[in-house]
């Protein structure tokens, strides 16, 4: 795990971390209060943009899960990065907390990346970052060659 400042990073990423932070206003999280945006970007460069939804029913999609759908309609490159941003509606941002997928969607995500596919982790206010790769997150895992 390495932690940089937003300020830091190359463009490319610096610029999805931002457009990361400002979807993610645009969750629909009645009930956990908590917004998330997920921004992959393939080898081509391409993004494929996400964000969590709740329903009524009490089902949840989570952001990355979200993204994930996109790419899928894509031609599936190769994933290099997962950015994720998030913070709670119902607190003041946080510079500690940090946003990374959720165990199920390490999962989700083992199955589509690599082990080597960087994922970055947004901090509530936005100014730091949290990189690790999925193997960091994910060690051990289950996946395709379990199967
Ligand atoms: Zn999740």
């Amino acid at each position: 795990m390495e932690q940089i400042k937003v300020d830091e990073l190359p463009d490319l990423l610096k610029d999805a971390v931002n457009k990361a932070i400002i979807t993610s206003k645009k969750a629909i999280s009645y009930y956990f209060r908590y917004d998330v945006c997920a921004v992959l970007i393939d080898e081509a460069g391409n993004e494929f943009v996400g964000i969590n939804w709740e329903s009524s029913n009490g089902s949840t999609v989570c952001a990355e899960q979200s993204a994930l759908a996109s790419y899928f309609l894509s031609e599936r490159k190769k994933i290099m990065y997962v950015i994720t941003a998030g913070w709670s509606e119902e607190r003041d941002p946080s510079s500690e907390n940090f946003c990374i997928p959720c165990g199920s969607c390490r999962q989700d995500l083992n199955d589509f990346c690599t082990k080597d596919t960087i994922i970055i982790g947004v901090n509530e206010t936005g100014d730091e970052v949290r990189k690790f790769t999925l193997e960091e997150l994910l060690p051990y895992s289950f996946g395709a060659e379990n199967l």
